[in-house]
């Protein structure tokens, strides 16, 4: 677990802001659930994914309940929906931090923060389109070109389960051809053994039966329609039959949004699908649900390697020095921050010379000075810490003046050429 820090904590916000607007602006809505759930709603994601049998932050609280920490949102969204009930569509977004006990490395930590958004209620794969689309804006908006859209489909639940035995009975007719590891995986989720990144499987895998010949028609046409409206959208992706993600709820469409300058074992940036089953496995009614979630901290990573969405300091426009006690500093800085301005200060009476050094390295726009002559004629010497010559103005000015510097009007610009 990290601490961001400055000026890294401003991107975050303002990462998490950007998500806000491309998502308010086609009606989903901020949902805020807690960090804490019983646990009995994670282990309905599944019980053979390793989020829930590995990696949880779960314990019993003082109240004898036995509780987790959230290591994903999905799960209490769809939780949140079977206890509030509310009116269908529910077009919902989230960002928050997640816990998972995982083995730490670049771009995998064990509190790590995600947005995302769930559209519960609707069966139209014209949803599946705009909440794929949703995610592919956002990554357009932070200025990411390299990010690839994976999609597949895992068919209707019972074309899945046909599938899964298949996949099963192919898997162990290869024996001790497939790794070790691979064999326990198989036994709890024949799907995951498609993810096997392991050399010795990989003949196997590619060999190994594919999705689409079991899809029924109705789910052939649903995907068929999905990847209709990405094509319409302009949107570019590669279908992978071996795609299956890793919570185990997820049925018909799924997706990931891979970053293009990642490692493969951390190159998934966000992903979804479609989870109609999981309201109703929560005791609620049996509701059609899409979503996905996104890695702030992978993603961000993403941002570094190519060089987009920076982080950025804060810029301040003014630094008041105040050399006749502090008082008038508290009154000008107060003033400036009213008037829509960035303004810091130097405490502790220090000399002048200590304060025009916290000055210059605080980057901002200019030093406000007031000494005693300033103090007699109520105005303030403005020095910009950058090219320019220092002036005397009114105090009465000050907000305006700063103003004009920060955003010089055009006409302006115009009558001093
Ligand atoms: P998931 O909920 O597993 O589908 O993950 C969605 C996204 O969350 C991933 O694509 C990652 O970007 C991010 N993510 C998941 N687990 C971690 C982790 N341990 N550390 C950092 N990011 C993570």
């Amino acid at each position: 677990m990290r601490d961001i820090l400055p000026p890294e904590s401003g991107r975050w916000r303002r990462f998490t802001s950007a998500f806000a607007d491309v998502v308010e602006a086609a009606g989903y809505e901020q949902l805020v659930p807690p960090l804490l759930e019983d646990v009995g709603v994670f282990t309905r994601i599944g019980e053979a994914t390793d989020v829930v049998t590995k990696e949880m932050y779960d314990f019993v609280d003082s109240g004898n309940r036995h509780v987790a920490l959230r290591p994903e949102l999905t799960a209490s969204v769809c939780r949140s929906f079977a206890q509030h009930r509310p009116t269908l569509p529910w077009k919902v977004f989230y960002s928050g931090s997640m816990f998972r006990y995982e083995r730490p490395q670049r771009g995998r930590y064990r509190q790590f923060d995600q947005v995302g958004l769930e559209a519960l209620g609707v069966d139209d794969p014209m949803l599946d389109v705009e909440v794929i689309a949703l995610g592919w804006e956002f990554y357009r908006r932070l200025g990411l070109q390299q990010v690839r859209l994976i999609v597949n489909s895992l068919g209707e639940p019972t074309d899945r389960a046909r599938y899964v035995e298949a996949l099963r009975t192919y898997f162990e007719a290869a024996g001790d051809a497939l790794s070790e590891q691979s064999r326990a995986t198989l036994e709890k989720n024949p799907l995951r053994v498609l993810d096997s990144k392991r050399e010795g499987d990989q003949a196997l895998v590619a060999a190994a039966p594919q999705i689409a010949d079991y899809y029924s028609v109705e789910a052939a046409e649903h995907f068929a329609q999905v990847t209709a409206g990405l094509d319409a959208l302009g949107i570019a992706y590669v279908i992978d039959p071996k795609l299956v993600r890793g919570l185990d709820y997820y049925r018909r469409t799924i997706f990931e949004f891979q970053g293009g300058t990642l490692d493969s074992a951390q190159n998934a940036l966000g992903g979804g699908g479609r989870y109609d089953g999981l309201v109703e496995a929560l005791g609620g009614p049996s509701t059609p649900g899409i979503g996905f979630a996104l890695g702030v901290d992978r993603t961000l990573l993403a941002c570094d390697d190519e060089g987009c969405f920076a982080a950025e300091p804060v810029v301040l426009d003014a630094f008041v020095v105040d050399v006749v006690g502090g008082l008038e500093a508290a009154k000008i800085t107060a003033e400036l921050r009213a008037g829509g301005l960035t303004a810091d200060r130097a405490f502790d009476q220090r000399s002048m010379k200590a304060q025009m050094k916290l000055a210059n390295r605080s980057g901002a726009q200019s030093a406000i000075i007031v000494g005693d002559s300033e103090l007699d004629s109520d105005t303030v010497t403005v020095k910009p810490l950058g090219p320019g010559e220092q002036f005397v103005v009114a105090r009465t000015e000050l907000v305006d003046v700063l103003t004009e510097r920060r955003n010089p009007s055009p006409n302006r610009k115009l009558e001093t050429q």
